[in-house]
Order: C-alpha cells, then sequence, then structure tokens
C-alpha cells in the first residue's frame, strides 16, 4: 500500500501545474506581452503565487509528507519516491517558515521590478530604479528574517538557488577562482595585439543570423515540437514541463556572435529541462534542482563546444556561406581564435571566460554588503564603479554599463549570481569526465555531431532533475565535490592555444 505517497504526489503535481502557469506568465512578460500590461500582470502572478504558496506549506503537505515517508519502508534513497519525499521535506520546512503575504509580494515586486528595469536601463537612470531595488532588497531582509536556521543573511539566499551551499564556501572557492584567474589575465593581456576579433563585427542580417541560429540549436536537440525560441531583451530558458521548452536569444545586426551564443547558452538550459525522466514530471523533481549544476549545461554548451576549436571548424565555413562579405573566407582557426578573445570589457553577458568569474565575484561582494545593510542603495552605482576599477581597471562610463545591465536585482532574484561561476567549475568537472568516457568527443564534435556529448549529459546528469544536491551530483557523476582545478586547467589550454603561449 501506499496510497499517502501517491496522495503527496497527486498534491506536487497540481503544486508544479501552478508553478508552471507562473513560468508561462513570467515568459509571455518578457516575450510578448505590451508594455503596458505590466502591472496586470504582476497581480496575476502574485495570485497565482499565494494560492501556490498556501497549498504548499498547509499541515496536509505536512501531515503526506510525514505518511508517506512511512511508506518508504527502506527504498533506496535515490529512487524517486525516496528523493520526493525528501526534496519536498527539505522544501516545505523553508517555505512554511515564509508567511504567505510576503511569499506573493516578493512575486508581485519582482515582475513590477522588471518593467521599472527595462525603462530605467533604456534611460541610463539609475535613480529612475533604485525604489524598486530597495522595496526588493527590503523584502529580501524580511525573507532572510524568517530564519533562524543559517550562519549569515545571504546563506538564506543563496541556499535557493544552490540548497546547500553556503557563503563561506563560496567565499573560498571564489578567492581561489580569483587568485588562478589574475595572472592568466595578465599574461594574455602583454600579447593582445595576437588576437583580433574583427571577423565578428561588420553586418549580419537577422534573418540569415536566425537560419544559423536554427541550425545550431537543432544540432544541438531542439526540436520543433516541443520547444520554441523567440527574441528577449534578457535571453533566458523555461520549463513548461519536458516537452515545451522556451529559449530566447537576441539579435545584433553587427554582432552574430551575441545572438548565437545566447542561443546555444539557452538550448543548453533547454536539454536539461527536456532531459529529465517523465516519471519525475508533474513533480517538484522534474525541473533541474541547482541553478549552479543548470549553469553548468548552458556555459558548457556556450563556450565549451560553441567556442571550442572543434565546433570552429563546423560553424566557420556556414558563417562564410550565410554572410558573405567581409567574412566571406572565414577559416576555423580565425573564427575559434576571435570568439575567445581576452578582453576586460564592462557587460557581464558578453565577458569572456578569463574575465566572467570577476564579474560574478563583483556582484557576489556587492549583494552580501546590500543584504547586511553595509552598502545603501543610493550608493550602489558609486560602489558598482569603484570595484570595477580596481578589477578591470576600467572607467564605467554610464549605469546601463555598470549596475544597471543585469535584470536579477529588479526581479527580486539576489543570491543568484554565484551559480553562473559555479556552473563553471562544474562545467569544468563534467567536460573533463565527459572527456575521459569519449575519448572520440572532440572528434565528433569536430564533425558536428554533438548528440553523443548531449546523450552523455543526460544520463549523467539531465534525467534526474532535482532528486540530488550539487554535491550529490557530482560526488555520482565526477567522484568530487565542486573544485577550481578542472576549469583553470581547460581554461589555460585553450587560452595558450589561442595567444600561442605557454601560460603559467
Ligand atoms: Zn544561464
Amino acid at each position: 500500500m501506499r496510497n499517502e505517497l501517491d496522495q503527496l504526489r497527486s498534491r506536487m503535481a497540481e503544486i508544479t501545474d501552478l508553478r508552471n502557469t507562473a513560468h508561462l506568465l513570467e515568459w509571455d512578460q518578457q516575450t510578448m506581452m505590451p508594455p503596458r500590461g505590466g502591472a496586470s500582470r504582476a497581480e496575476s502572478i502574485a495570485t497565482l503565487e499565494r494560492i501556490r504558496h498556501d497549498m504548499f506549506v498547509s499541515a496536509e503537505t505536512g501531515r503526506l509528507l510525514d505518511a508517506a515517508a512511512g511508506e518508504l519502508d527502506g527504498a533506496d534513497s535515490a529512487s524517486d519516491d525516496a528523493a520526493l519525499v525528501r526534496v519536498v521535506r527539505r522544501r516545505w520546512d523553508k517555505a512554511r517558515r515564509v508567511p504567505t503575504e510576503l511569499a506573493a509580494e516578493i512575486a508581485r515586486a519582482g515582475s513590477i521590478g522588471q518593467e521599472a528595469w527595462v525603462r530605467a536601463r533604456a534611460n541610463n537612470d539609475f535613480d529612475a530604479f533604485a525604489p524598486y531595488l530597495t522595496r526588493n532588497l527590503e523584502l529580501a531582509r524580511r525573507y532572510v528574517d524568517c530564519f533562524d536556521t543559517f550562519d549569515c543573511p545571504y546563506d538564506v539566499l543563496l541556499d535557493d538557488f544552490d540548497p546547500g551551499m553556503a557563503t563561506a564556501d563560496v567565499t573560498r572557492l571564489f578567492d581561489e577562482l580569483k587568485a588562478a584567474l589574475v595572472p592568466v589575465i595578465g599574461e594574455v593581456a602583454q600579447h593582445a595585439d595576437r588576437v583580433d576579433d574583427g571577423p565578428l563585427h561588420g553586418t549580419f542580417p537577422v534573418e540569415r543570423q536566425r537560419q544559423l541560429v536554427f541550425e545550431v540549436v537543432e544540432r544541438m536537440g531542439f526540436d520543433r515540437a516541443g520547444w520554441r525560441i523567440d527574441d528577449a531583451v534578457h535571453p533566458f530558458a523555461t520549463g513548461l514541463g519536458s516537452q515545451d521548452v522556451r529559449i530566447t536569444t537576441r539579435w545584433d545586426e553587427h554582432f552574430f556572435a551575441s545572438a548565437l551564443f545566447s542561443a546555444m547558452h539557452e538550448c543548453g538550459h533547454g536539454l536539461y529541462e527536456a532531459g529529465i525522466d517523465s516519471s519525475l514530471q508533474r513533480t517538484p523533481l522534474g525541473s533541474g534542482e541547482s541553478l549552479s549544476v543548470h549553469e553548468s549545461q548552458s556555459r558548457m554548451w556556450e563556450n565549451m563546444v560553441g567556442r571550442g576549436r572543434a565546433f570552429s571548424g563546423v560553424l566557420a565555413p556556414r558563417i562564410a556561406e550565410l554572410f558573405g562579405g567581409s567574412v566571406a573566407d572565414l577559416d576555423a582557426t580565425s573564427l575559434y581564435r576571435a570568439v575567445n578573445r581576452v578582453e576586460p570589457s564592462h557587460i557581464r553577458v558578453e565577458a569572456d571566460e578569463a574575465t566572467y568569474g570577476l564579474h560574478i565575484v563583483l556582484r557576489f561582494e556587492l549583494e552580501q554588503e546590500m543584504i547586511e545593510g553595509r552598502l545603501p542603495v543610493a550608493e550602489v552605482p558609486e560602489a558598482w564603479d569603484a570595484r570595477f576599477k580596481e578589477y578591470f581597471g576600467l572607467e564605467v562610463p554610464d549605469p546601463a554599463h555598470g549596475a544597471l545591465q543585469d535584470v536579477h536585482w529588479s526581479a527580486g532574484l539576489i543570491g543568484y549570481f554565484p551559480t553562473y561561476a559555479l556552473g563553471n567549475l562544474i562545467a569544468g568537472q563534467l567536460w573533463e569526465k565527459a572527456h575521459a568516457d569519449m575519448p572520440d568527443l572532440e572528434a565528433a564534435i569536430g564533425a558536428g555531431e554533438l548528440s553523443g556529448l548531449r546523450e552523455w549529459l543526460r544520463e549523467n546528469v539531465h534525467r534526474h532533475g532535482a532528486k540530488f544536491s550539487t554535491p550529490e551530483l557530482l560526488q555520482r557523476v565526477v567522484g568530487h565535490p565542486i573544485e577550481v582545478a578542472p576549469f583553470v586547467r581547460y581554461l589555460r589550454a585553450k587560452l595558450s592555444d589561442v595567444y600561442e603561449l605557454d601560460l603559467p
């Protein structure tokens, strides 16, 4: 008999339906909704969140959890049932400390904040955005105050994006990463003239770019029967179950790399959602658990595959054919070197792999200061600019190239940024292991055959959905917790190749 487990599953199925509906509204807000729809959309999202939160944190969920745990009867801890009870219990313990009104208000303020951010960024006006950031921080602090079980305020937020990850762990990993990256960036900077990214700039009609992007994501596993790709200001991916995956990208007529690599990145996220076992659909396990692991997928496809030497051999002739003109003679090596040029720059999403980590460290530090009340919102641009100068040696010309560039703070997603850099580290570990398991992987990628890598990732990562935390998953796949060294080895080897150096 497993009556109560089935009831728990049914309850979680309805809660998952509500979450998918909210995701659909959010997707629509960022792709289709006319600008004036923002106010009523925020109310709809808040109402859905209120209903979902109430249903989730109810005593009935707790009763079903207790009863279902009793029915597990020694089930393997890696089984779907045991994982369901474990993951729901952890989330329930956390969520029920949060009043429903606060959860709904966080959702509402995030939705309103995003609309305000789009306008403020377009007008380069941080002051117009400041009240929304102030509001989101105030709500985040109230959220943090619901807990007395974490070591520091930032831990509460980080745990929502990567369960079990602590601020102290991230600080240690980032210190190690920073120490490894700074000399590499310095060495490369002395040979900056060796690499030319000229081929990436020119005139590339958007319709041709769409064709290139479609060809590439279809090689990766995009399938029109279960996927969509649309345009968005800030590219993202969302899954409404494994059979309805939505990805987005943005287009720049003078720089094809933006749309291409954003699409590969988001398709990497989409493959994760599409690859989750059907047995986990309509449960809280039917979506990636940690955003760090999610980001390891997107960053791997974008950078290790997309900007890799092997795949450059597939891309270069198609780029030459589709656009002609300035890139009519583009060869694989020129493309490979151009897309891996290292240069300190202002915009995180356009940063090269070496400087990318520093963008994250900067946000990680500022967020902790904001949430602990050490950095007032009015002083954020100044603090940003000063630290940017320190890390990158560059002046910040305006807020759109500084503190206003990312959507996250407007949406109340504080604690999210570290997962990007952690994702790079995890990608480094998985990439090494995939090569050890598949010695012919580079040759396959060079032949445009990406299904081997995709299926390896599906088998080792995707199919498990949220069953395992980041450390548990890494232990299973690579036999080691998260570490810096594999990513740094990968990056040094690549930049030694690109810059014809022997990096330290
Ligand atoms: Zn991503």
